[in-house]
């Protein structure tokens, strides 16, 4: 049987209750039978020792006081002859009269059924003597003390039931969080639907801390699909263009083509969109083995002052819009890094550049080291980027025109890259950009 927390703390709580009660009781009982059964046997000898005082023998006649008190409460006081015959006084049983006669020890007998205390003193005076005699029920001492047992043994059960009802109620209000919890998480499970979080009551206790933590999972989670969900939507979407043009110029050739150069020229823009589709797929796969990051890239001291040189000298072999290239290069710096990624950050900024420059433009590019930091920046008086798309060209798949862009052969994850690549060394990405009159890119990478 599966038992709820609830049920566990009730019962728990219910069995400490019972023991405690039986503990309680035990000691209750064992009490008032001793302190009342004590409280009457001296309440009995008290009362003879006093009556003792009040008795007077004149000339063998007996006298008493008027102190002499003959009943008070429950203890009865006779007085007796040496001879044991009965002077003054009244006993609850004849019996009770006839017991023996000895002095100054306090004895237990019964009568029909009833336990009563008996005490005797022997009174001297003027050289005759008398017998004082108490008796007391040790009834009335027995009904004390289990009037207050019978008054516990009703309350006790009567508190464990409260407590255990109070109990059940309390940890079950207690531990509802958890009820909602699982019923919330039992519902994205069944729906998918990662929208949904988990109310919190923000007091701050341990269980809404609890919901706390599942609902900035269920946000990286929701993050994570909203991303997956968009990589591959894009994905296939670039993936989609070259593939109805390669088949657009198939079916022409097929149907209209009527001599070879038209087939030659079918061909030629099959190629130029298979060529497209290649580099969007390598594009693609060194993006996901990036950001998936499954292995790490070997680390090593890089000569970044070496390897700016040829990625420059490099991207300056293809002449583009006839945009110089210059650059301003620290000698001597190193970075520990990845070669192959730190090339193609920069690769990508120094592409952008001549992608979205002007004609007869330039392109400036930098590397300087100072003791806290070694900083790479890409300058051009291109195109530039309006404010409001400048904190969006770091997303994947953004392009601020799209078929300016396409058309260019970007993808829209040259930027993303480059962020993720400076972020894998500790680095981090600023632009600076004014519409129409150019960017400058730099990444930053602190000392460690
Ligand atoms: P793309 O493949 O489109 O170049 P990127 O991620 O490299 O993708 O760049 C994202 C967008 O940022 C580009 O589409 C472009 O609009 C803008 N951009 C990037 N670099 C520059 C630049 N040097 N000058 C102007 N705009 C730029």
């Amino acid at each position: 049987m599966k038992r709820s927390i609830t049920l566990k703390i009730t019962l728990w709580f219910t069995a400490m209750m019972l023991l405690l009660s039986i503990i309680v009781l035990v000691v209750i009982g064992v009490l008032a039978q001793s302190t009342v059964s004590q409280d009457q046997r001296q309440a009995l000898t008290q009362l003879v020792e006093h009556n003792m005082g009040e008795v007077d023998i004149d000339d063998g006649e007996l006298d008493l006081d008027d102190d002499f008190i003959s009943y008070q409460n429950g203890v009865y006081i006779l007085l007796f002859s040496t001879a044991g015959d009965r002077l003054t006084g009244y006993a609850p049983y004849d019996t009770l009269l006839e017991e023996p006669f000895e002095d100054g020890s306090v004895r237990q007998v019964s009568a029909s059924g009833e336990t009563y205390y008996i005490y005797d003193r022997l009174v001297t005076d003027e050289g005759s003597q008398v017998w004082i005699r108490g008796i007391a029920s040790a009834q009335a001492v027995a009904s004390g003390s289990s009037a207050m047992f019978h008054a516990a043994l009703i309350a006790l059960p009567l508190l464990i039931i409260l407590a255990a009802v109070g109990g059940y109620l309390l940890s079950r209000r207690a531990l509802s969080p958890i009820q909602r919890i699982r019923q919330t998480a039992e519902e994205i499970g069944a729906s998918g639907d990662l929208t949904k979080r988990i109310e919190t009551s923000q007091n701050g206790d341990e269980l809404d801390q609890l919901a706390g933590t599942f609902n900035q999972m269920f946000d990286r989670l929701e993050a994570n699909f909203e991303a997956e969900r968009r990589f591959t939507a894009d994905a296939s979407h670039e993936l989609r263009t070259p593939v109805s043009i390669i088949l657009a110029q198939c079916e022409y050739a097929f149907e209209n083509a009527s001599g070879e150069l038209e087939l030659y020229e079918a061909l030629g823009a099959i190629q130029k969109q298979g060529y497209r589709m290649q580099h969007l797929i390598e594009s693609l796969l060194a993006f996901v083995r990036l950001e998936q990051g499954a292995e790490p890239p070997p680390f090593s001291n890089v000569d970044m002052s070496g390897l700016v040189q040829t990625v420059c000298a490099e991207q300056r072999e293809i002449p583009q819009k006839n945009i110089s290239l210059s650059t301003e290069i620290q000698p001597g710096v190193y970075l520990y890094g990845n070669s192959d990624l730190l090339a193609r950050l920069l690769t990508n900024l120094i592409q952008n550049a001549y992608r979205y420059g002007r004609e007869n433009g330039y392109i400036h590019v930098g590397l300087s080291q100072n003791t806290q930091e070694t900083v790479l920046w890409v300058a051009d008086n291109g195109i530039g980027i309006a404010p409001e798309d400048l904190p969006k060209i770091w997303n994947r798949f953004y392009r601020v025109d799209k078929s300016r862009s396409r058309a260019s052969g970007g993808l829209g994850l040259g930027l993303s890259m480059v962020k993720q690549i400076a972020q894998l060394h500790g680095g981090a990405v600023f632009v600076e950009s004014t519409l129409h009159g150019g960017s400058v890119f730099s990444v930053r990478f602190p000392k460690k």
